[in-house]
This record gives structure tokens, C-alpha cells and sequence, in this order.
């Protein structure tokens, strides 16, 4: 795959890195504010670990001011009440914005999260700021319904915003997560607090001062930076917050329905975590299966939800596959993110490294074989890099096959037979999404019905729409984002009936 190209040099961005503003404080009722208790942490950077600037420590006291501001902006109906051709010309304006802006956001988001700046340039930007003039467009295109009445009877069906929602969201891809859950939100005439996961804040903080330049009145976009336990669970057992919208891990989600049920039962929808297999039949094209699957775990260094992470293929193909993948994984340059030629840049933590290195030690010490990788990258750097790995000779018993490693290692497991195949595809907690490679059209359709999973892909990996809904089954939540179907989850449905003569 050839590397897009970012119109600058390393050097460049590192010039650009040592210039530009990182604004570290909340934005609030229209304004950047400071904590209220005056308290920062520091927002480290994981290509090098240096720290790149203070950000606010923002507590229950910020997050109850930024609720207190969302719920004036909604009572006034300083937004929702607005005319819908005027709610879709600052949506787009708001995406515009956000192009404008696509270095430095771009450059934000990889020195918070250590992706390759190719990618933050070329897809996280733009997917965002396309997310948002998608459901820009929805303004003035959503009618309501009229029911079937008995004469003299007038039943509306009207779709009404829900009020003040809260958007807490992960560290992996901050920007385009937060536009799936802000545009459709704001689209619907709700009103926004954002919480972004302490690792990530720069890119959010900044998408709050477009917002209100492209005109969003003050209190209906909110950023409140800080911890998860502290501002984001402040923020999700508000009484008056309506409704939380929540990326993040299965076991984070879970807490989501507890405040949810310990506050004023607030709506709840759920994207959690995956552990997505790759079914790889006998006859399957092997080398696009091979680049789908290299690149479905090794983008974004392995921090993607719906990573195909568990390779379920054929006995008779099982070496030519993983010898496919790994001439693939040789050509996906780890490296510094600021470098335009890399694809796979830092994990996101020290922290989040030591444990993806430990699940590779969990599975040789379970039995499974290093067939590529395997080992920590770049010291030199000073950041957190792991090397393109895969561990073959996998059962479906270990912990690497189980639960969710999140960072670049793939598992593969073998079966002889299709029923065995979709046995251990299914073999999951977790169901985001899963993939079929067959050369047999009946045998992709009997596959994709029987995975139980958000998304199938059948000979493709990981393509998708702004039209096509993303989700899970089961412990990978509930809800989804993209698509029309967004829009319900940020609505309610309200009957009026009036009789007449
Ligand atoms: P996380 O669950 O630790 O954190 C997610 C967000 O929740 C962050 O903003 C965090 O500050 C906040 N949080 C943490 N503890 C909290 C608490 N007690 N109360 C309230 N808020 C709290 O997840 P993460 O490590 O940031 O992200 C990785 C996880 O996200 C992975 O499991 C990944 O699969 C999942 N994810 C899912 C999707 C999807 O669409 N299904 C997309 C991206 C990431």
C-alpha cells in the first residue's frame, strides 16, 4: 500500500511541534476556563515521553459548571430552536473549521496518542470533519411522522432532542470518536459535554474553540479534561445529564449502567471493546487476506476496537498465510510518528507497553510460538514502541485468544471444519466485528450470518461509511454510531394527539 503523503518533513513537524499552542483548559459555557480548584496534570506525549503541556485536572465542580452551562443552552433553546437551515450552515462551518485546521489538529492528536502523522493528516482530520457535515445535512432533511387516526383526530410523532448529553470517549482515535457522538447529537439539537480520556485532551479541547467559532452559541459544546474516575464519573452520575454516550473499555461500559441506575437513569449507550477474528477458509485468496489482516492489526499500532485480532484459518494454509502476513508487517514502517514514511508509531503508555508485552510472555509461557516480533522497538526514542507480532500455534483457552490485548499482536488458530471455524469465531465475550475470506459465495453468506458480530466483512477488512452503522454484540455494548440510526439514540419520540372538529 502506497504511504499517503502529510506535504511536510519530519523536520517540519518538529518545528511546527516546538511552535504551536497546546491548549491545556476546559472550554466552558462558550470560553477556555481554568479548573476551578486550579489543578493540572501533565499530558505526556508517547513518542518520547516528554510532557507536552499542563492540561486541566477538571473535578465535579468543573464538570457540574459544564452541565449548569449545557442545561441554560438547552433551556434557552439558544440551539435547538434554532431554524434548521441555520443548525446545518454552522455544522458545516464547524467541519470547515476543522479542515482549516488540519496541522495542527493533525499534530495534536499524534503527539497525544503517538499515531503516524500520515494518518492523523490524512484520515483522522478528515473523517472527522466529514463526520460532522454528514449530519449537517440531516438538518433540514428529517421529517417527522403523522400517525393513522380516526377522522377529526391528529396524531404527530415528533423526534425531540434529549437534553444535556455527556460524550465520554477513549484515547485511540479522539477525534473521530468524538465527532460520531458530537455531530449526531448536535444535529438532533442536544446539548454536548465532553470528556476526553486524560491520555487525549488536546485535539477535544481544540474542537470546543471551533465549535463556538463556527457559531455553536456558548454551553452547547463542553470540554472537560481529566481523569475517568474523577470528572468522568462525576459527569455520569449527574442528575442532569440525560443520557451518556460511551467509548471505552467492557469493563469501564459496565460502570456507565451502574451510575446510570445509582444517579437518574440516564440513557446509556455502550461501545466497548473487541477481540474480532478473521474466519480464513481453505480456498481463500491468501494474499489479500493476508494484507486485510496485516493491516487490520497492525494500523494504529493494534489500538483499534474492531482489530481483527484472532486468525482463524484453514490447517492446509495456516504457513503460507502467516509467512503472507508476515512479508506484509515487513513493509509497515515502525517508527518515529512525526516521520511521514512510518505506519506504525508509539503505544500509548508506558504503562499500556509493559502489558502488551506481557500478554506476548502470557502466550509463549501458555504455548504459543513468537512467529514474528515479539519485542519492544526504539528505545532509543524514549517512547513505547512494540514491534509488528505474531503468535501462532494459539488455543482457544489462553488469555492472549480471550481477552483484548489492544496493541499490534495477532493470534492464529486453526480448524479443519466450517462448523468448527464458526464455533471459535464465536468463542467470545466480545462482538464488534469479525471477517470472512472465502472464494465460495455460499459459504460468505451461510459465515456472515452465523457470526455473531456488529460487522462482518466478507473478502475486505475494514472498510466502512459514514452511511453504514458501527457497533458491537454482546460485551462489545449496545447503540451505534454513524448512519441515520445515530440520530435515534440522541432522540425521543414524543406522540401528540389533538382532536378537532
Ligand atoms: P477506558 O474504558 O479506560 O476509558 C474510556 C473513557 O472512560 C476515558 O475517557 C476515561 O477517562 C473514562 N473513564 C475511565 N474510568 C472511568 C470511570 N470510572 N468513570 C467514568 N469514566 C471513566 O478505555 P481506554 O483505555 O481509553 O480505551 C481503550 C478501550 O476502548 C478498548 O477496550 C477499546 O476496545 C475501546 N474502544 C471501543 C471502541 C468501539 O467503538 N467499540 C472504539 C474505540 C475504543
Amino acid at each position: 500500500m502506497p504511504t499517503p503523503s502529510t506535504g511536510r518533513s519530519r523536520q517540519d513537524w518538529e518545528q511546527l511541534a516546538a511552535t504551536v499552542r497546546h491548549e491545556g483548559r476546559a472550554f466552558i459555557g462558550g470560553r477556555l476556563v481554568a479548573p476551578l480548584a486550579g489543578r493540572t496534570f501533565e499530558d505526556v506525549s508517547p513518542i518520547d515521553g516528554r510532557v507536552v503541556t499542563e492540561v486541566a485536572r477538571c473535578d465535579p465542580t468543573d464538570v457540574d459548571a459544564a452541565v449548569q452551562a449545557a442545561r441554560a443552552a438547552f433551556d434557552a433553546g439558544s440551539w435547538r430552536h434554532t431554524d434548521p437551515k441555520t443548525r446545518k450552515d454552522v455544522l458545516h462551518r464547524f467541519a470547515q473549521l476543522i479542515r482549516d485546521d488540519t496541522d495542527r489538529l493533525a499534530l495534536l492528536e499524534t503527539l497525544d496518542v503517538g499515531k503516524p502523522i500520515v494518518d492523523s493528516v490524512n484520515v483522522d482530520v478528515p473523517f472527522a470533519a466529514d463526520c460532522i457535515a454528514y449530519y449537517a445535512e440531516y438538518a433540514d432533511k428529517l421529517y417527522d411522522e403523522v400517525a393513522p387516526t380516526a377522522p377529526h383526530e391528529l396524531a404527530l410523532v415528533r423526534r425531540e432532542p434529549l437534553g444535556v448529553v455527556a460524550a465520554i470517549v477513549p484515547w485511540n482515535y479522539p477525534l473521530i470518536i468524538s465527532a460520531w457522538k458530537l455531530a449526531p447529537a448536535l444535529l438532533a439539537g442536544n446539548s454536548v459535554v465532553l470528556k476526553p480520556a486524560e491520555q487525549s485532551p488536546l485535539s477535544a479541547i481544540r474542537l470546543g474553540e471551533l465549535g463556538s467559532e463556527a457559531g455553536l452559541p456558548p454551553g452547547v459544546l463542553n470540554i472537560v479534561p481529566g481523569f475517568g474516575e474523577e470528572a468522568g464519573k462525576a459527569l455520569a452520575l449527574h442528575d442532569d445529564v440525560d443520557m451518556v454516550s460511551f467509548t471505552g473499555s467492557t469493563e469501564v461500559g459496565k460502570l456507565m449502567l451502574r451510575y446510570a441506575g445509582d444517579s437518574n437513569l440516564k440513557r446509556v449507550a455502550l461501545e466497548c471493546g473487541g477481540k474480532s477474528p478473521h474466519v480464513v477458509m481453505a480456498d481463500a485468496d491468501i494474499e489479500s487476506a493476508a494484507a486485510g489482516i496485516a493491516w487490520g492489526i497492525y494500523y494504529n499500532q493494534g489500538e483499534t476496537c474492531h482489530a481483527g485480532s484472532r486468525v482463524i484459518v484453514h490447517a492446509s494454509i495456516k504457513d503460507a498465510l502467516v509467512a503472507a502476513i508476515a512479508r506484509i508487517a515487513a513493509t509497515i514502517t515502525l517508527g518515529h510518528p512525526l516521520d511521514p514514511g512510518t505506519r506504525m508509531g508509539a503505544l500509548i503508555d508506558a504503562g499500556h507497553m509493559t502489558r502488551v508485552l506481557g500478554y506476548i510472555d502470557s502466550g509463549v509461557s501458555e504455548g504459543a510460538r513468537i512467529a514474528l516480533g515479539g519485542r519492544r522497538a526504539h528505545e532509543e526514542f524514549g517512547g513505547y514502541y512494540v514491534e509488528a507480532t505474531i503468535l501462532d500455534d494459539v488455543s482457544p483457552h489462553m488469555r492472549v485468544a480471550r481477552e483484548e490485548i489492544f496493541g499490534p499482536v495477532l493470534t492464529v488458530m486453526t480448524f479443519l471444519e466450517e462448523r468448527e471455524a464458526v464455533q471459535l469465531a464465536n468463542d467470545s465475550n466480545y462482538g464488534l466485528a469479525a471477517a470472512v475470506w472465502t472464494a465460495d459465495m455460499n459459504v460468505a453468506h451461510r459465515l456472515s450470518a452465523a457470526l455473531r458480530a456488529g460487522t462482518v466483512w466478507v473478502n475486505t477488512f475494514d472498510r466502512s461509511s459514514l452511511a453504514t452503522p458501527f457497533g458491537g454484540f454482546k460485551q462489545s455494548g449496545f447503540g451505534r454510531d454513524r448512519s441515520h440510526h445515530a440520530i435515534d439514540k440522541y432522540s425521543d419520540l414524543k406522540t401528540i394527539w389533538t382532536a378537532y372538529r
